[in-house]
This record gives structure tokens, sequence and C-alpha cells, in this order.
């Protein structure tokens, strides 16, 4: 009988196998392979030498050791920290997703088997299924004897305490129309300058639809916010007494009103288009935006025939340090100009291009608005403050297309204070963008220009149906890439960039964090080509706990950094991100014959 078919019961009965994930021999054997066995040597970088042996302080030539390989196709290495009954609870869950029906309905079976069962029964049952599957446990210490054992296996935690609102749908919507429309709009009832794209839109305010894995918050007040903040808090604290080297995941939806990120969004992107539009008058279109430059001069003409700025104004603008030295500004100078500093942004009134009219850039904030814009950073400030004393890294994530410019630079305004000594807070980037390439080489060329560490998670993206949905019934461009081989280039392309920059950089940190087997691989290689090692730390992998163990688990055995987000938090409370866990799988589960393959294959 082939073993995927042998029976359930007769093979769970027939095992007592304990976890035990001391490093495997087979790993440590490998470890000994020169280079890549699959890979010829790769030939030298044509401008910047050998590729082996990364640049060791004052520029010295460091002799690394062979890279460590690394077998995904190994169960026993693969499901090496699981016991049996873990592996065989893995095969019924895993199973279970793969279920359309009982998927679909997932929520209400689990309230109706609370009912029928009654709530410790429900508990127990949920424990030693999708619960024990995808959560850590209820708090930070009943998940310790879980991230000390992954901690054995080489892999590290990052921990997310995974509570969610059970709101309805209508709640949801009601809640973010509330908190994403400003007073003065409210006020006249309409927002005729803004863009639509950054509008919260009814059908679309349930930001939960359509979207699997990541979890959502919506805003209510400041006081829920600060709850928030303090459940970051805690997290960092449980982070930095798990490991040394660990993260935190922090959404910023989460610390404020998004009508703030909104329209911070809108303002970035509206100044970024303004400079590419200058640039096609400069017969400059279509470069990638760090090759892009525009002529101070012409620009000064231009900003004076559209009446926004005299040239003696604007002459102003361009004479700082920096601006302007070489007679063109790029779109890292241009962005300057209204960064926190300057305070450009409030005076500024740039062309709509398609009334001709002159619109102000930022919209007035009132006095409560303008609070609770600088609780937010404050909020940010507290949580960054903390990570750096307890040594843990904060991962912010990476949320909608509407909020994700403002997050993205809120977030880079604290790499600017925080990154100094080292990478503290990390970014995320989303390749399924199409502006995802121009996002991550702005980002590292900044850092390098003003001397921070650059630290990044790179994903495809989590909103996808739901981004895609909205661009279509709003009457937006479509901002990701429009297929699927289309994001794994993009991807690629970010990744390949940040690997090269990173063999010269000693300031340059990267997760690849993503469950396809190719990426992982594609990475290992670059990095072998490279002469990138592991245990440089300057790439890391992540995947979330209960899914694809098989690429977590040998990449931990052999060295490379590689981090599980942990979720963790009362049964009742995960219920809804644990539907949503199961929905993910659904879509995952039919593609992961191979997964289901190894686990039968480890069982005894
Ligand atoms: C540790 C970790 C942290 C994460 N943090 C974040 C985060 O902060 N923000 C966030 O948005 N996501 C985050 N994600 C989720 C991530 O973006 C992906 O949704 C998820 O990991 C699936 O992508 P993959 O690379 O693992 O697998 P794959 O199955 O190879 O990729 C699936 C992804 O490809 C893209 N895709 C699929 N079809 C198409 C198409 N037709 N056109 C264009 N693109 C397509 C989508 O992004 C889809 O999710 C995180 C994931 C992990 C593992």
């Amino acid at each position: 009988m082939a073993s995927s078919a042998r029976p359930l019961a007769l093979r769970a009965a027939c095992s007592l196998r304990a976890p035990r994930c001391l490093r495997s021999t087979a790993a440590a054997a490998r470890q000994e392979q020169p280079g890549d066995p699959t890979r010829p040597p790769p030939p030298p970088h044509p401008e910047r030498g050998s590729a082996r042996g990364g640049t060791g302080p004052r520029g010295t030539r460091r002799v690394q050791p062979p890279p460590p390989a690394v077998d995904f196709g190994d169960p026993r290495e693969a499901f090496r920290s699981k016991s049996s009954a873990e592996l065989v609870r893995a095969l019924v869950v895993l199973r279970l997703c793969a279920l359309e029906p009982l998927v679909a309905r997932s929520r209400q079976l689990m309230n109706l088997s609370r009912k029928l069962l009654g709530q410790q029964l429900f508990e127990k049952l949920m424990k030693m299924t999708f619960y024990g599957q995808f959560v850590a446990g209820e708090d930070q210490e009943a998940i310790k004897p879980l991230i000390q054992r992954n901690r054995a296996c080489g892999v590290g935690s990052m921990l997310d305490y995974s509570v969610e609102e059970d709101l309805t749908p209508e709640e949801a919507e009601r809640k973010e129309m509330d908190s994403c429309t400003s007073a003065s709009e409210k006020e006249t009832g309409g927002a005729a300058q803004r863009e639509k794209q950054y509008l919260a839109h009814r059908g679309f305010g349930d930001r939960r639809d359509r979207v699997i894995s990541a979890r959502t918050y919506f805003y209510a007040d400041e006081t829920k916010c600060d709850q928030h903040m303090d459940m970051f808090l805690r997290c960092i604290e449980a982070s930095g007494g798990s490991s040394e080297d660990s993260f935190s995941a922090i959404k910023l939806t989460a610390l404020g009103r998004p009508q703030f990120l909104l329209q911070f969004s809108e303002v970035l992107m509206k100044w970024r288009k303004f400079f590419h539009q200058m640039a096609a008058e400069q017969g400059k279109a279509g470069l990638a935006a760090m090759e892009t430059k525009l002529e101070v001069k012409k620009l000064q003409e231009t900003l004076a025939n559209l009446g926004i700025a005299t040239k003696a104004e604007s002459q102003h603008w361009f004479t700082g340090e920096d601006l302007g030295v070489s007679g063109t500004v790029d779109l890292l100078d241009w962005n300057s100009l209204i960064d926190s500093r300057t305070k450009l942004s409030k005076l500024l009134l740039i062309p709509n291009m398609k009334t001709g009219q002159l619109e102000p850039l930022l919209s007035h904030f009132t006095e409560e608005e303008d609070l609770q814009m600088k609780r937010m950073l404050q909020r940010m400030d507290v949580l960054a403050t903390r990570a750096l004393e307890l040594g843990v890294r904060l991962m912010v994530d990476a949320e909608q297309t509407y909020f994700q410019p403002a997050i993205s630079r809120l977030t880079l305004e604290m790499q600017r204070k925080f990154n100094m000594e080292e990478a503290v807070v990390f970014n995320t980037f989303q390749c399924y963008l199409k502006e995802a390439y121009d996002n991550v080489t702005m980002d590292v060329e900044l850092s390098r220009r003003e001397g921070w560490h650059f630290g990044a998670k790179l994903v495809r993206g989590a909103y996808m149906e739901q981004e895609q949905a909205r661009a279509a019934q709003v009457g937006y461009e479509d901002p990701l890439n429009p297929t699927y081989e289309e994001t794994n280039e993009m991807y690629q392309r970010c990744l390949d960039y940040v690997l090269e920059e990173i063999k010269y950089s000693q300031k340059i940190k990267v997760m690849v964090a993503s469950h396809n087997e190719d990426t992982v691989t594609f990475t290992i290689r670059r990095m072998a080509e490279l002469g990138i090692h592991p245990s440089e730390k300057k790439v890391y992998f992540g995947q979330l706990l209960g899914m694809c163990d098989q690429i977590t688990f040998p990449l931990g055995q052999a060295g490379y950094p590689v981090y599980k987000y942990v979720p963790y938090g009362p049964v009742n409370e995960v219920l809804p991100y644990l539907s949503r866990r199961a929905l993910e799988n659904r879509g995952f589960m039919k593609r992961a014959k191979r997964e289901r393959d190894l686990l039968w294959r480890a069982l005894p």
C-alpha cells in the first residue's frame, strides 16, 4: 500500500515518537560540503571582483567557509521537531483545510461546535486541531516550550499576539467610514480634490474582506490605540525574553486613525506623480526612479510657468547641501522637500493635470486630527525605543496600497532615528506592486546617502484580491502586477538587487518572507554565488507557524537564520484569525501535495 494511503488511525497508533532537534548529523555533514553541489561555481562579478567572501572590516576580504547545503525533501529533517501526534495533527488539519465546503463555513462550524460541546470541550478540540496547528498558545508563558523547541532546531520566533476584534461586516464598515473621513470632509459633505484611490469607499470598508492571512485593525478611539500599543509592547518584551536576535511585528493601522495614513499617502503619491510628470516634460519618461534626474534649471522654469513658485522662490529650495549640486534633482532630493523638516508641503499648491487647477498638496487638519497624528507617531516611537532597549528587531508590516506609502514613509522616519548603529526597524516591501523595485531601490539609496542601516522584509503581498477588486470598481489603475509570473519576476529583481547590495555593505539586512520553495532556493543559490554566508546573518527567512515546516526546519538545521511568525492568544479571541488561516490553507493545500507526502513519510 502506498504510504500516503495507509490508514491514519493505524499510523497514529503505531508511533510514540518524541520531538528531537539537536543539530542533525545529516545537516552537519552537508554543512561541510563545498558550495552548492548542484551548480557550477559562479563567474566573478564584472565590476566588483570575485564573488566569494564578503568585505571584512576596513575593506579586507574575508575567506568564507563553504555555504551549507539544504535538503527540502528530507522528511526526517523537515519534521524533526514534531512528535508523532503533531505529525498526525498536521496531516489531519491540512487535509481538512483542503475541503472547500468545510473551510467556507469554518466560522459557523466553530460557533456551532462551541454551542454543542460547551466552552471547555470546544477549547480542547481546537487545541487538538486548528488552534494547535496554527497558534502557539494562550499567553507568553504557554508559548515558551514551543519557542524553545524551535530554537533548538535553529528556528527563531517573531511573536504576534493574534487577538482580533470580532466585528460584523457592517460594524467594520461603519468604523472604517467614520475613521477615514476628515472633519472638514464630513462638514462639506465631499472631497472633491481628493484622489479616489485614497478615499474610503463603503463597499471596501470591511478591510478583512478577501484578505486571508493578515490581521486587521479598525479604529475605535485613541484609548483603543493605546491598548494596541500596550499589546505590541508586551509582545516586544516577550520577544526580548524568548531569544537573542528576535523579531516582533507591528501594524501601523493599529496605532492611529487611518484617515491620517490615507491623506499622507495621497500627498506622497501626488508628489511622486508630479515629479514623474515633470520628468516626462524633460523627455525622461519611463525610467526607473533612481535613474530619473530632473535638470534644476528646466524644473525651475516649469514651476514658474505653472505658477507654483517663482524662480527666486524655487532657487531657495534647491540650494541645500545635497539638492541640485550636480545641476539635477532626483526623486530622493524631491521627496526631501516635503519631509518633516522643511514643512514645505503646507505651503504648496500643485497642479491637478486633469482639471488644470492648482490644489493644495496637504488638506487642512483640525487641531484634534493634528493631535491624533502626533499621538500615532509617539506610539511608534515608544515601540521602537523599547525594541532598541531589548535588542528586538521591529518589523513593520505592509498593508493596503492606500495606506502603504504613508506606512512606508513613517517607517523610514523611524529607521532614520533608530537604525544608526544597526537595523532595528525593518520595513516591508510588497513585490506584487508595480512600484516595488522603485520603492526598494530608493530606500536603499537613501539609507546609503544618510548613513543608516537598511532592514527590509520582502513579501509578495497579502491583499491581492481586495486590491484588484477595489481598483476595478472604484476606477483607478490597478497598482498590482497583472500576473503571478510578473510578481515572481519583481520579487526576484528586488531580492537580487538587495543581495548584491548586501555583498558590499555591512548596513543592509533582508528577510525573505515566503512559503515559496523556488524563492527560498533562489535566495540560497544567489547567496552562495555572491559569497554571503548564512553565519553573517544578513539574510533571514520567514514563514508562518504551522505552514511549510519542510522549508523552515531544514533551513534552521543548516544554519540559515530562519523565523516563524508565531501567533498566540486565548482560543476564543483568535478564532477570527484561525478561520482565515484555514481559508489561506485551502488554496495552499491544493498545491501542497509535497508537504502532505513528506508528513506521511516522516511518520515512523
Ligand atoms: C513571515 C511572513 C510575513 C508576512 N508579512 C506580510 C506583510 O507584512 N504584508 C503583506 O502584505 N503580506 C505579508 N505576508 C504574506 C505574503 O505577502 C504572501 O501573501 C504570502 O506569503 C504568500 O506568498 P508566498 O511568497 O509565500 O507564496 P506564493 O504562493 O508563491 O505567492 C502567492 C502570492 O503571489 C501573488 N500573486 C498570486 N497571483 C497573482 C496574480 N495573478 N497577479 C499578481 N500577483 C499574484 C500574491 O501576492 C499572492 O499572495 C507575510 C508572509 C510571511 C510568510
